[in-house]
């Protein structure tokens, strides 16, 4: 028998192992094969509705589900946390002390948000990116606001959903015309890039439109410290900027069980190849979504895409057929610009950002996602997302087909090295 072990149960992990169970329900049926899940948490949480709930006063709970509820027939969904990950061994270890062999392990343990890594920010800040109820604190905190400077600050790259702190900046525009008391607001967007958007293109659509609605940009701010009896936020270039409410981007970080286990770089994200999504230096180890050290955009759509990659060389593997397949580096970040209009900004790894307009469709595209996300876990919804997405898997001997040339980008919202 041969066992496939997947850590992590969020958005890339469950869609993984979903996406195995069906591919493999014979050999599973017939006892041959085993895919077992192991997670924290039995809620599943749908990431970008934090955003509604921070800034349109949407209920945490109206963006979670039953993890059970989300799995195929044939997963074995254990919710105990992994401890150890030991490649040498093949095995992972779990909190209440079981230890699962692997034949192949697919890591998908996320990204953390983590707002204790800067002095002052835990106390000083709120934020949208460390769940549900956080991100209500600033719904919360919006309704008894009266005027004064309201601070959005990018506090640590990588972050989860590059065009998140843009759309922060947009919907809090949006809220304060709404409630009548815009011009007693000052709204304020720190930034460690050099422009309002990291890729360029992008940045010539929302830098004009952030000074027509009026919101200041500040670039090259790194953020080193908050005071938050002071009321301000402080630059490692020296700036200080005051401010009477905090919404803050926290520095993000690889899980605890990739960092405690040895098998992550300096930050906790795991080496991987960008093409194959295996493991540098590991056979039958795949890693997917935030969890890698890819330069990539951290978003679901990136774990969507690099999962169909890694469930096939997976089934590739156990039936001993040689056709791999590899990711292109397809990334597709919807960001909201107020007023019922969206962009998106989409990449390859061949292909930076394209310029675009805002557009009402884009807009009801992205909200459209927030209904189908559920269904699309299962893998049922694949032929819609080859429609939208195109191809964005090849052959891997295509793929390393001599003159090929895969392209490192500017600075990116999801890394230092390309466009995202
Ligand atoms: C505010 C916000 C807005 C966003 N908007 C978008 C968007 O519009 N479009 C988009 O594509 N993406 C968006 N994203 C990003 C998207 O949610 C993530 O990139 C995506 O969830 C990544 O999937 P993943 O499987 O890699 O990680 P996750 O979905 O975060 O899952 C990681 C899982 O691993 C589990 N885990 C961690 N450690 C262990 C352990 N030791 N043992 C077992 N399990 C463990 C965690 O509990 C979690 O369930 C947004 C994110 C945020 C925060």
């Amino acid at each position: 028998m041969q066992h496939v072990v997947v850590v992590g149960s969020g958005d890339g992990g469950t869609f993984t192992a979903n996406l195995l169970a069906a591919e493999l329900r014979d050999e599973i049926r017939g006892g041959l094969v085993s895919v077992h899940l192991i997670g924290e948490h039995l809620e599943h949480p749908f990431q970008p509705g934090n955003l509604d709930i921070a800034f349109k006063g949407a209920a945490p709970g109206s963006y979670v589900r039953d993890e059970t509820e989300l799995l195929r027939k044939g997963v074995d969904f254990i919710q105990d946390p992994a401890v150890r990950i030991d490649f040498r061994a093949k095995s992972v270890a779990t909190r209440n002390g079981r230890t699962l062999s692997y034949d192949f392990l697919v890591i998908a343990t996320g990204a953390v948000a983590d707002p204790a890594k800067i002095p002052g920010l835990a106390e000083g800040s709120m934020n949208f990116h460390t769940g549900g109820k956080n991100a209500r604190l600033i719904w919360d905190a919006l309704q008894k606001f009266e005027g004064g400077t309201v601070v959005v600050a990018i506090a640590g790259t990588p972050h989860k959903c590059p065009p998140s702190p843009n759309e922060a900046a947009f919907m809090l525009d949006e809220f304060f015309r709404k409630r009548g008391i815009r011009e007693k607001v000052k709204i304020r967007l720190l930034t460690p890039y050099p422009r309002p958007y990291p890729a360029e293109k992008i940045s010539q659509v929302v830098g004009p439109m952030f000074e027509e609605k009026g919101i200041e940009v500040s670039t090259f701010f790194n953020v080193d410290s908050v005071d938050p009896k002071e009321r301000k936020i402080y630059s490692l270039e020296g700036e200080a900027s005051a401010y009477d409410m905090l919404i803050a981007i926290p520095p993000h970080h690889g899980a605890d069980v990739i960092i405690d286990s040895g098998i992550g770089d300096e930050d906790g994200y795991v080496p991987t190849d960008k093409a194959t999504m295996k493991v540098v230096g590991q056979e039958g180890v795949y890693c997917i979504g935030d969890a890698t050290n890819i330069p990539v955009s951290k978003s679901g759509v990136v774990a969507h895409l690099q999962s169909v990659v890694v469930a096939h060389n997976i089934v590739a593997e156990i039936e001993k057929s040689k056709r791999f397949l590899s990711y292109n580096g397809r990334i597709n970040c919807p960001m909201e610009v107020g007023h019922h209009r969206a962009i998106f900004v989409s990449a390859t790894y061949t292909s930076p950002p394209a310029d675009q307009s805002p557009s009402l469709v884009k807009y009801y595209m992205k909200r459209s996602f927030a209904m189908i996300y559920w269904r699309a876990l299962n893998g049922s919804l694949e032929w819609m997302f080859d429609i939208f997405f195109g191809q964005t898997r090849f052959p891997v001997a295509e793929q390393d087909r001599p003159g090929k040339t895969v392209i490192t980008l500017g600075a990116s919202g999801g890394g230092v090295k390309r466009d995202g």
